[in-house]
């Protein structure tokens, strides 16, 4: 007579779990391996003001600032120029762990203020992107003096176009050349030696503003998160993470976007297009 087998079910079901969780893992290493890793790049931070003005989110408070280059420090990140991770990415390296890029938009006299004397204790450097006929000009923005005692403090100085215009509406190509070759020049009157690096206002650029920027002498420039690249593998479109004054009440928020991997995942949940307010905010 045949005995019919004993099924047993939760050795089954055992078995069945653990092939599944065997595949989840493999699945998870693979595009861990295969896709995040190797886009993970070097973080650039992007400030604007550094203000107690909460009327928009690109401005971050003067105590929030001061907490967040002590948490960079308490972690032992080091600070790099923009001019040596522009080598690192020629050479091809995308990534150094525990190192990030400061960078500030727009020129703003709090930088001078609230964020110079912080930066200067701490021995870190920064470029800071001015849309030059408003410097000097402006109420608010920082003026030439100001720019000439940051330079001999470690501050680097690029341009963000002279009148922090919208390059991809630019069609006239004289008024393109005063954009974008106009603030270099400016800077080298002002501050003894050309610009090196541009940074598209709202992080909006075409091929001909691209080409521009190219044609000028520029050895690379910086959007927000726009662009092909996700990993910062062109100079002349690198991505950026913007910095928010709640990162700090938040901390894991800081410590993501420091991460080298805060642009992979925010590509990932598409919302990698920036927006005009995302650049100009404020009221100035
Ligand atoms: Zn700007």
């Amino acid at each position: 007579m045949k005995k019919t087998p004993k099924r047993n079910t939760p050795a089954l079901f055992a078995k069945l779990f653990g092939a599944a969780l065997i595949a989840a893992a493999v699945l998870v290493s693979a595009v861990f391996f295969i896709y995040v890793r190797p886009n993970r790049c070097t973080p650039i931070l992007m400030y604007h003001g550094v203000r107690d003005d909460g009327s928009s989110s690109l401005f971050v408070s003067p105590a929030n600032f001061s907490r967040q280059m002590a948490f960079l420090d308490e972690k032992g990140f080091s600070v790099m120029t923009l001019e040596d991770l522009v080598k690192d990415v020629k050479s091809g390296i995308s990534f150094r762990p525990r190192a990030v890029v400061i960078t500030f938009d727009d020129g703003y006299e709090d930088n001078y203020i609230n964020a110079f004397p912080v930066l200067y204790k701490r021995g870190m450097s920064a470029t800071i992107f001015l849309p030059t006929a408003q410097i000097s000009r402006d109420k608010g923005y920082l003026t030439w003096d100001q720019a000439r005692v940051m330079a001999k403090g470690g501050i680097d100085f690029g341009a963000h176009t002279r009148n922090h215009a919208y390059l991809p509406d630019i069609k006239d190509k004289e008024e393109l050349l005063g954009e974008v070759e106009g603030p270099r020049r400016d800077i080298e009157a002002n501050l003894g030696s050309p610009a090196r690096f541009f940074c598209y206002p709202a992080g909006a650029f075409n091929e001909d503003s691209k080409k521009a920027v190219i044609e000028a002498g520029y050895e690379g420039a910086l959007s927000t998160n726009r662009g092909r690249s996700r990993s910062n593998k062109d100079v002349f479109e690198l991505n950026r993470v913007k910095v928010t004054d709640s990162d700090m009440t938040r901390p894991m928020h800081f410590s993501a976007k420091i991460s080298g991997y805060y642009n992979v995942f925010r590509k990932l949940g598409g919302k990698s297009k920036a927006s005009w307010e995302d650049d100009k905010g404020g009221s100035q």
